[in-house]
């Protein structure tokens, strides 16, 4: 369950994402069987810890978490048998994968993993309530099967999982300038066709690119355009929104830290989103001209000048396309009263230089989890 200090549902939302490692990633190779991994916390750090209760007999131990609590995990990952390193932003978008016989100790204390239990996934291993100040050592005895010492391979890592209140997630992201924004779109849109390539589509789309404005989650335009910064896409969601859709939920399981972009499945965690501010400008655009409702899209030019596309049709995400399969919650569909209501002819609207707004009015809110390892 997740309640605040005052009770009420939804105020005091805690939003777990990786933020460190005490062990960074590393491919487990072919034979090696046994390892052994030390760091060090400092009493600060381990003041950090969640405050463990009692365990009633035959019951899941219960910890009470808050605002700046970290958890720290044990983790495996599949990996190909040519890795030799995983970034930490391709780490974070991997699905844990234990090997099938696996040994762990954490200062001596042997813990098992669990396997398959969230929707059919493996579930990292919490070692927090077993760490203390001072060095830690984390052991892994691996007895490989055919496979697994063929070409199913691992990496393994401790990792650290901040525990963060809405205010402080939304603070994490920053600001891609106008500028920057200005040349990713002429990036995009170059170079341009080849020159044996007569096609209509190729030729237009080299021209100007079409950019939703429809937060994925909401079904309406943004209102702060936030996107990974390794996203290839120019769309972009919801700041907030997406944060808000990623509060912790303690439902017998362990802390779920879900953060891949809900357009292409990149890592998309608090403090790696940009917010776009050619977009925000856009939006600001819209709003002086009344134009804000019923936007879906808009066409822009290699040299940043845009147009509202008028064609009320779902939007085509560009680059890289969208992961469907994964994706956020069905659009609504579009009803005819997010058209615009006039038939005449639209003006243009063209780019005008505005505030870009970097921060939201957000809630402050100091809260508890009280959840089910
Ligand atoms: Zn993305």
């Amino acid at each position: 369950m997740v309640r605040g200090l005052d009770g009420e549902e939804g105020e005091g939302e805690l939003f777990p994402y990786l933020s460190a490692f005490s062990v960074g990633p590393t491919p487990l190779g072919p034979r090696q069987c046994a390892f052994a991994w030390e760091f060090t916390l400092s009493p600060a750090d381990c003041q950090r810890f969640p405050q463990y209760l009692g365990t009633p007999v035959g019951q899941r131990p219960s910890r009470i978490v808050r605002d700046g609590s970290q958890i720290y995990r044990l983790r495996c990952v599949r990996v190909s048998p040519s890795t030799t390193a995983v970034s930490p932003s391709a780490w974070s978008v991997a699905d844990a994968v234990w090997p099938s016989l696996a040994y762990i100790f954490v200062n001596g204390a042997e813990l098992s993993v669990r396997r398959k239990l969230y929707f059919g996934k493996d579930l990292p291993l919490e070692i927090t309530r077993h760490l203390r100040p001072g060095t830690n050592t984390v052991t892994l005895h691996l007895i490989r099967n055919a496979t697994e010492s063929k070409d199913q391979f691992y990496a393994a890592a401790v990792e650290v999982l901040d525990i963060t209140s809405f205010t402080r997630a939304i603070k994490l992201a920053s600001v891609l300038p106008t500028a920057q924004c200005r040349e990713r779109i002429r990036q995009r849109l170059h170079p341009t066709p080849r020159d044996d390539d007569d096609d209509d589509d190729v030729s237009i789309v080299s021209e100007e690119l079409t950019v939703s404005l429809v937060d994925p989650f909401t079904a309406r335009i943004f209102d702060r355009p936030v996107r990974g910064q390794r996203c290839a896409h120019q769309e972009c969601f919801d700041h907030e929104t997406w944060i808000r859709t990623r509060a912790a939920k303690s439902d017998r399981q362990a802390l779920k830290d879900d953060w891949k972009c809900p357009i292409c499945g990149r890592d998309a965690r608090p403090q790696n989103l940009v917010i776009d501010s050619f977009l925000c400008e856009v939006r600001n655009t819209l709003v002086a001209a009344n134009r804000l409702d019923g936007a879906r899209a808009i066409q822009v030019k290699a040299d940043g000048s845009w147009v509202l596309k008028e064609e009320a049709a779902t939007p085509q995400h560009t680059a890289g396309g969208p992961d469907v399969s994964r994706g956020p919650p069905k659009r609504k569909s579009i009803s005819s009263d997010d058209r615009p209501s006039s038939s005449t002819q639209r003006p243009k609207i063209e780019h005008v230089r505005s505030q870009t707004r970097t921060t939201g009015d957000v809630r402050s809110s100091s809260a508890e989890v009280i959840s089910l390892d």
